[in-house]
């Protein structure tokens, strides 16, 4: 197409929207604009905004990525879009630019990649409007309250005291504070407080940055940390802040976003799902006075979409969520923080399988913008980055305040006879800290009894029907369930194979554990934390709020007591095995299982008293357990990235994971066969050599709810080379009659290869 025909003529028959429509297709699609419309609502058409356009039968919203004035699509078979939704674009340049990014790089269908993005209101057509905000504001007889009155009602008195400080209480602030309802309503008919339906108006740069809580003295690494970030404002860069638990990292972050708030800009903090606390938000609203949007699960849709208006429309001078919060638009963007940076949870481990690490990333380089990757167990890749000059490397070795870090010790369980898991030695140390009248975390990585249920007689075990996996024995509930299907069935009282009743669980789980402990310490509080426990809503908090108390206890949960939490009277960690991740078949197992270890010691001794961690385990001289317990996870992790790099794998290679799934255990297999078959073939055509081809091989677990997986893995050393044959090869491989035929998907920069 000769070039001056692309540029200057735009009369109507020659504007060409080309769209991402919500189809499971890797392509765009063109269309003509509404037939109805005048040449200048056609030449106000931006990329960005919504269309709704006729797609098959149905009726469906997409959105413009770019006006073009030549389609290969034949002038007979183009169909007219019905409808333009916005007056202005829907997403900023940025995060178009950001989107279009992440389709190609993880050959994803781009209208699905929208659909991720955006909230349901938005994604089903709804005006993008702010819906007006009902708030509670003080009467004139509220304002006139004193400090003594409503004595006898504390709730309400908090809630003037707020007032009183804030001018206005929100409907989320309601949830989030844990506000009583009852104290609400009271209020209210006595005329202290009125509700208010007004317009939410963002505060000013000052008052934003002014803080209600006054901000920490800062150490040396920390104001070093500060100054660095500082220095960086006005464009891209990126940052480790690799600083060990309770190093004050949070402090780091809130005082350069007093610097972004000051400045009139926003921030954007993502956190990993488990850390998103009441706690975690409580620390952002002491110290800001502006508005902060957190989006969180239990938001409803209308919750969701005004979060994510009021971040587009400047509002909400700070943002923060979880993985998908990072496609929040931004009126005047400052900074992007993201915590616990090494978290699994920011990979999306289906559908749009993106890292919304690497993809933030990519979004501060978009909005020219510093981000900063904090943890203090870096994965391997950003350490890897930061060591090699292409992050800024921002250490913080030391705790903050006074508090001493934790001493690792490993306990030989070797030669050790265990009681339910435990060593005579760890069981002497348990009742020491108890005595003192300290706090002691247990953490074992597997709810339920027991990892399964054996016949003593013929060995038979509990296996899932639908998975290459044991059932799980559960007893709060007697049953039998799948970890990885979810299927349950009752306790089998005798072996199906042998007939006979010498059935019993084998391994440890939590609730086996928080058994024996309480049987071994009567006298003293144990708490079990775990997925099962803290199923209902605030089931979590109070068992937390018991903690804060202090009192003497025990705590025993999986992971989910690893991350982000203060316990300032833990002083004993102890970790029951340490040997199953070490040993896994995973290339990422020791870094995931260290990482674990470490975030877990982090708990103890986070105020003044040293805290201890014992960690049991069969391989006491394993030399990567060593060096991560006698040196550091700095230690630890160099180690860890000299055997990659000889064994060439990531970060000194990159890989793509193709999986296939089907009812019949051939099926998969063959397919994935036939992907080997057309990646040979085009990377011979196009000259792409060094990429290499594993596989098909099944699964690690072959067989999963019900189905048989398997896959093939790509690797290469060079990134540009796997990306070139990947976008030659998913279109084609799309297109083809057995793959329409077959359940697929291709995992780019897989974190799992389960
Ligand atoms: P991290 O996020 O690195 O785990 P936190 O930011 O939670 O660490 O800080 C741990 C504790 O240290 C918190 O109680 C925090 O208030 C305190 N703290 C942080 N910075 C300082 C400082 N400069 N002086 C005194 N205490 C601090
Ligand atoms: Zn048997
Ligand atoms: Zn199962």
């Amino acid at each position: 197409m000769p070039k001056q025909m692309q540029s200057t003529d735009k009369s109507p028959q020659t504007v060409i929207l080309r769209l991402a429509v919500p189809s499971p297709l890797r392509r765009f699609f063109d269309y003509l604009p509404p037939k109805d419309l005048s040449l200048e609502a056609i030449e106000a058409i931006q990329p960005g905004m919504r269309v709704r356009v006729p797609f098959g039968p149905r009726a469906l919203i997409a959105i413009v990525v770019s006006l073009e004035s030549h389609t290969e699509v034949p002038q007979t078979k183009l169909r007219a879009a019905l409808e333009i939704l916005d007056v202005e674009p829907l997403l900023p340049k940025s995060l178009l630019g950001m989107f279009l990014w992440a389709a190609q790089y993880y050959q994803h269908p781009p209208g699905d990649v929208f659909q991720n993005m955006l909230p349901t209101l938005l994604r089903q057509g709804r005006p993008a409007k702010r819906p007006g905000n009902k708030v509670w504001q003080l009467s004139e007889t509220g304002k006139a309250l004193e400090d003594g009155d409503l004595r006898r009602a504390p709730r309400q008195r908090e809630i003037v005291a707020f007032l009183k400080e804030h001018e206005a209480l929100d409907k989320s602030a309601v949830t989030e504070l844990d506000i009583s309802a009852s104290a609400l309503i009271a209020l209210q008919a006595n005329g202290f407080i009125v509700m208010q339906e007004r317009e939410v108006k963002s505060s000013s740069a000052h008052d934003a940055a002014h803080s209600s809580q006054q901000a920490l003295e800062l150490n040396q690494e920390q104001t070093n940390a500060v100054e660095t970030i500082q220095q960086t404002l006005d464009g891209f860069t990126c940052h480790l802040l690799d600083g060990v638990t309770g190093s004050g990292k949070t402090e780091v972050y809130l005082q350069v976003i007093a610097n972004v708030l000051a400045q009139s800009r926003q921030a954007l903090v993502l956190v990993p799902e488990i850390s998103l606390t009441p706690q975690t938000i409580a620390r952002f609203r002491q110290r800001f006075k502006c508005r902060i949007a957190v989006l969180h699960s239990g938001l409803t849709d209308t919750e969701r979409m005004q979060a994510w208006l009021e971040a587009r429309d400047g509002i909400a001078q700070i943002v923060i969520g979880t993985r998908s919060a990072l496609f929040t638009p931004l009126a005047t963007p400052g900074l992007i923080i993201l915590d616990e940076e090494h978290d699994s949870s920011f990979k999306q481990g289906e559908g749009f399988r993106y890292s919304a690490r690497d993809l933030a990333i990519v979004r501060a380089q978009q909005e020219k913008i510093p981000i900063v990757l904090g943890s203090a167990t870096p994965s391997l890749e950003s350490l890897h980055n930061a060591l090699s000059g292409r992050y800024t490397h921002l250490l913080l070795r030391e705790r903050a305040g006074n508090a001493a870090p934790p001493v690792l010790k490993l306990i030989d369980t070797s030669h050790e006879v265990l009681q339910e898991g435990f060593s005579e030695p760890l069981l002497l140390q348990i009742r020491a800290h108890i005595q003192r009248g300290q706090q002691v975390l247990v953490f074992i990585n597997r709810r339920g009894f027991a990892p399964t249920l054996q016949c003593g007689d013929c060995g038979w075990t509990a296996e899932c029907n639908r998975c290459d996996a044991r059932m799980t024995l559960h007893r709060s509930t007697p049953h039998l369930r799948c970890h990885h299907c979810d299927t349950r069935r009752p306790v089998d009282y005798f072996c199906p194979l042998c007939k006979s009743k010498n059935l019993h669980p084998i391994g440890l789980g939590t609730e086996r554990s928080e058994a024996f402990l309480a049987q071994q310490f009567p006298a003293t509080r144990v708490l079990r934390v775990d997925r099962d426990t803290t199923r209902r809503k605030n089931e979590l908090d109070i068992l937390l709020n018991e903690v804060h108390q202090g009192k003497p206890c025990i705590l025993i949960g999986t992971q989910m007591l690893a991350k982000g939490h203060h316990f300032p009277n833990v002083t004993l960690v102890a970790v029951l095995d340490a040997d199953a991740g070490l040993f896994s078949a995973d290339f990422r197992g020791q870094e995931h299982t260290a990482q674990l270890l470490i975030q877990v010691a982090g708990r103890s001794g986070r105020a003044g008293a040293a805290g201890e961690v014992l960690i049991q385990t069969r391989h006491a001289s394993h030399e990567t357990l060593n060096s991560l317990v006698n040196e550091d996870y700095g230690h630890f992790a160099r180690h860890l990235l000299q055997e990659r790099h000889s064994t060439q794998m990531p970060p000194f290679s990159y890989l793509a994971l193709f999986r296939a799934e089907a009812l019949s255990p051939q099926a998969p297999e063959t397919f994935l066969t036939m992907v080997q078959q057309m990646a040979y073939r085009i990377a011979d055509e196009q000259g792409i050599e060094d990429v290499m081809l594993m596989g098909p091989l099944p699964a690690p677990m072959e067989k999963r709810n019900g189905k048989f997986r398997s896959q093939l893995l790509l690797q290469s050393t060079a990134r540009p080379k796997l990306q070139q044959l990947l976008s030659l090869l998913c279109p084609q491989l799309e297109a083809s009659k057995e793959a329409r035929n077959a359940r697929w998907s291709i995992d780019v920069d897989p974190q799992d290869m389960i």
